[in-house]
């Protein structure tokens, strides 16, 4: 009961406005009127924290990663394969999606899934646990969700 209660707080986390990443406020530094990112260490204004449940933070989720052109074109999409939850994002080729992927925390399984759909058709849908703690590689809005 304790802990549900815990995961169901509202607290005040940093969406950095350049690496796109959400922190929790052990993660980000307040320091002469901003918020430091605690991933890619720039300042922000403090209208970059936003109000969200603390478990949205978190926890994995799982996502969708569309991408066409043999992986250099991807974005996240919610699990009801219709929700765009980022914009498209450019990568300079299927081998950096790959890495991109698996520092998210693409599993070994998910990761042989998408391999095989780059191998045969360079385009397709792949599913992904990201897990908390990341760089926001494919500027997923967490709100979306
Ligand atoms: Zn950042």
């Amino acid at each position: 009961m304790l802990k549900h209660r815990r995961e169901n707080k509202v607290v005040h986390v940093l969406h950095c406005w350049r690496c796109n990443s959400y922190s929790t406020p052990n993660r980000y530094q307040l320091k002469d009127g901003g918020a430091v990112c605690g991933l890619c260490g720039d300042k922000n204004p403090l209208g970059s924290l936003v109000r969200l449940p603390l478990i949205l933070v978190t926890e994995p989720h799982i996502i969708y990663v569309a991408f066409t052109r043999s992986g250099k074109h991807a974005h996240g999409l919610h699990t009801d394969l219709k929700t765009a939850l980022g914009p498209w994002v450019v990568f300079a080729s299927g081998d950096v999606l790959e890495r991109a992927l698996v520092y998210l925390g693409m599993t070994p399984e998910q990761l042989e899934h998408h391999r095989d759909g780059m191998r045969r058709w360079g385009q397709g849908t792949s599913k992904l646990t990201i897990q908390p703690h990341r760089k926001n590689l494919l500027r997923i809005d967490y709100t979306k969700l």
